[in-house]
């Protein structure tokens, strides 16, 4: 026994331990309290987002936890003294034993109630008023220890909104009991007359739902419906304002101004709109400073910044109203993003590669003209080049063309003093002298085709394609070189093809390519004994579709590794070279559309092969 009284007692000190380190615990900071009395349904949307700004502004002030209790009076659905008095009598028995630090009370039904119940419930409670319009009559309403944050549409803004809407507005309809309520909207006669003198007003405050219904349906143009929150209709049927807004803008045929963002998107067009979050966190801010330590009557009363001009988007494109009409400061919502918004990245990216592309494209045909201009200067230059080519090799042979030109001139003269001593002759013999002329007339013109050869192989002429003889052409550059070959001890031969050969092509230069293969041929074997010195022009068929020009010589052939580099400009193996012949072969040729090789032949000697298309393929 006395074991199990020990026990007993053991556990006692530690039950006891531990429920005084519970009650130290308890006993820190002491929570703080927050009571919301609004003046109507909790539920509303209107006064759920009152109280959420509240919350949003105990949240915010991170001064330890603070309790919010929150009442709904409900006074407008619930009128009359035995209600009121059972209210009382309840939250009487309900805080009995909750100390409140702060009231916050939303709207002026409940400034009423705790005017004349509030020393009965929470007699040393602080209040602060919110969602009140600045009105003596309000002002008259508020308790010793108090203080207020205003929040009221004047009647008039009601009428700057409709303006805005209707510019030429002549008439108005009053919707919505709060018009009677001279605590809020009671002076709009005053107010409206102060502005707009002639205004036609009708007012529906008192009429019933389905009489409003009808009357806003068959309005004349120049007219707006002024709407206020109504709760219930001339016939004491209780509405919740959303819904009765909603079946009034069912059937009216003019704007409708609204007085809630809550009300925004409901068919309502916009107006000066109260802002239930602000009203919320503004007089929960005042009752955090309160609990903070503030006193009340140290704040004086303050209007708030919870009103704002705010349209929809849709109505105002309903109504045909330009935004530039608005009050200043307004705001538009439920504007439908254009096409442009919508898609905007997808319009961005469409660009982008279409700009991306058009710059490459841009680019690319800059490139092409670029190598165009440059093609152009390469064929300018490889133009002056063939012609000092051709030059060069005129002035090598200028000594056997002074040769050449000695026969027919030397014949000419014999000729010339051959006819003279016939004349001579009392009785010259006249055949004989026309026999002579006629000589002399045939050396004159070997002498000129001479020349002509001559000019014609260094005119500097643009390129100009026309179908030729092969073989004819390939015979004139040997006939061409037939001097200089002769004055240096070297052989010319042509083997023509036995069929007539014809390619297209500028005769001239493929002239030229051919005579710069043949001087390079005599240049090889220039050295070598009689036997190899020998030069060989070929033409041939290939295929049916290729005509093939070969220049074989039998000199030392092409020194071994060099048979592709010879042709590039400037390479040369002689003292006195320019390396630029074949070079020059090869830009012709392939001008042309053809080819040219060389090749060491088995027997000694190089061969350079040119191959051409043929004008019309067999
Ligand atoms: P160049 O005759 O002024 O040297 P080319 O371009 O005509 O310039 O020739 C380039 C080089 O190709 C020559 O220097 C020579 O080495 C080589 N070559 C050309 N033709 C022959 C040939 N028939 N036999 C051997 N080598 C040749």
């Amino acid at each position: 026994m006395c074991t199990i009284t020990g026990l007993a007692r053991i556990l006692l000190i530690c039950l006891f331990t531990s429920l005084s380190c519970e009650c130290i615990a308890a006993d820190g900071p002491r929570q703080r309290s927050i009571l919301v009395l609004e003046e109507a349904d909790f539920r509303s949307p209107f006064y759920s987002e009152v109280f959420a700004g509240i919350r949003a502004a105990a949240k915010q002030s991170g001064k330890g936890h603070t309790v919010i209790y929150g009442e709904s009076l409900d006074l407008a659905r619930f009128p009359g003294p035995d209600y009121e008095e059972s209210l009382v009598g309840h939250l009487k028995t309900k805080y009995a034993l909750r100390s409140i630090d702060v009231i916050v009370s939303i709207g002026v039904a409940s400034a009423k109630f705790l005017q004349t119940r509030k020393q009965d419930i929470w007699p040393a409670a602080p209040v602060v008023y919110g969602f009140v319009p600045d009105l003596p009559e309000t002002r008259a309403l508020f308790l010793p220890d108090t203080t207020a944050v205003f929040a009221r549409v004047r009647p008039t803004q009601l009428l700057i909104a409709a303006r805005a809407i209707v510019p030429d507005l002549t008439r108005v309809v009053l919707v919505g009991d709060a018009w009677r309520n001279p605590l809020t909207y009671g002076h709009w006669k005053q107010e409206f007359a102060a502005v707009m003198p002639d205004l036609d007003v009708t007012d529906l405050s008192d009429a019933v739902l389905r009489e409003v219904r009808e009357q806003v349906g068959a309005l004349p143009a120049r007219s707006a419906i002024l709407t206020s929150a109504m709760y219930s209709d001339g016939e004491g049927t209780y509405y919740s304002p959303a819904s009765a807004l909603a079946r009034v803008a069912e059937t009216a045929n003019r704007p409708i101004i609204i007085t809630s963002d809550t009300f925004l998107g409901r068919s309502g067009v916009g107006g000066f709109l109260l802002l239930p979050e602000s009203i919320g966190r503004e007089a929960g801010e005042v009752a955090m400073r309160i609990l903070d330590g503030e006193v009340p009557s140290s704040i004086a009363p303050f209007g708030g910044n919870n009103v704002k001009p705010i349209f929809d988007w849709r109505q105002l494109k309903r109504w045909n109203v330009d935004e530039a009409n608005l009050p200043p400061g307004s705001e538009v919502r439920f504007r439908e993003p254009n096409f442009w918004t919508q898609y905007y990245w997808h319009i961005a990216i469409v660009a982008s590669v279409v700009l991306i592309q058009g710059l490459m494209i841009a680019i690319l045909l800059r490139e092409r003209h670029l190598r165009f201009l440059a093609e152009v200067e390469a064929r300018q230059r490889m133009s002056e080049l063939a012609h000092m080519n051709r030059r060069a090799t005129a002035g090598e042979m200028s000594a056997s063309l002074a040769h050449e030109l000695n026969q027919p001139l030397a014949a000419i003269l014999i000729n010339a003093e051959t006819a003279q001593q016939v004349l001579q002759n009392p009785a010259p013999d006249l055949a004989e002298v026309r026999d002579i002329l006629d000589h002399i007339r045939r050396d004159d013109q070997r002498a000129a085709a001479i020349i002509d050869r001559l000019r014609s192989f260094l005119k500097r002429d643009p390129t100009e394609r026309r179908e030729i003889d092969l073989n004819a052409t390939v015979g004139e550059v040997f006939r061409f070189l037939s001097v200089q070959a002769i004055t240096n001890d070297v052989e010319l031969a042509t083997e023509p093809s036995s069929s007539d050969i014809r390619v297209k092509g500028d005769k001239v230069q493929l002239q030229q390519a051919i005579l710069n293969l043949v001087v390079n041929g005599m240049d090889a074997v220039a050295h070598l004994p009689n036997d190899r010195r020998r030069v060989v022009g070929r033409t041939r068929l290939l295929d049916g579709n290729l005509a093939v020009v070969s220049i074989a010589d039998a000199g030392d052939g092409i020194l071994t590794g060099k048979l592709t580099e010879i042709f590039k400009p400037f390479f040369t193996t002689k003292s006195q070279g320019m390396g630029i012949g074949l070079s020059i072969a090869h830009s012709i040729v392939e001008a042309h559309g053809g080819r040219i090789w060389a090749e060491n032949t088995p027997s000694g000697g190089a061969v350079f092969h040119v191959s051409l298309p043929l004008a019309a393929p067999r």
